[in-house]
């Protein structure tokens, strides 16, 4: 049997997972191995492989998703933050299910 991807096990809650905050369509979370003092994951609740496929498949989602991470980066963060998205293997991404990093060297 196939198993689920790990973002999607945090978003149907089979991975218990302390949300830092959420939205309609997305959630936002603490990195397991955080390179930043701010370092959180903004998710889509449904699975896209990548943030490319988030985009052309669901803008909606994808304005939700940039609103979500607009709203922690200034809940979370002095403002001066980063807000990216690995999109394949050779960019380093490793987990494939789209996701935002909001990253910053100063937590509020
Ligand atoms: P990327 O390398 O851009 O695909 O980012 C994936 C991120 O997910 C990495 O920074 C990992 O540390 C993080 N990560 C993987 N598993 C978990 C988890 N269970 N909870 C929180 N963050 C995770
Ligand atoms: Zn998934």
């Amino acid at each position: 049997m196939e198993t689920k991807c790990v973002f999607c096990q945090i978003a149907s809650g089979e991975i218990k997972t302390e949300l830092v905050a959420s939205s309609e369509h997305c959630i936002a979370f603490n990195d397991i191995q955080p390179r930043q003092p701010v370092h959180i994951l903004v998710v889509p609740r449904e699975h896209f492989v990548d943030v490319s496929e988030l985009a052309l498949k669901s803008p909606e989602v994808m304005a939700d998703l940039m609103a979500l991470g607009a709203k922690v980066a200034a809940q979370q963060t002095h403002g001066s933050h980063r807000f990216t998205f690995n999109t394949g293997i050779e960019a380093g991404q490793s987990v494939f299910h789209a996701h935002g990093h909001i990253t910053s060297v100063r937590a509020k």
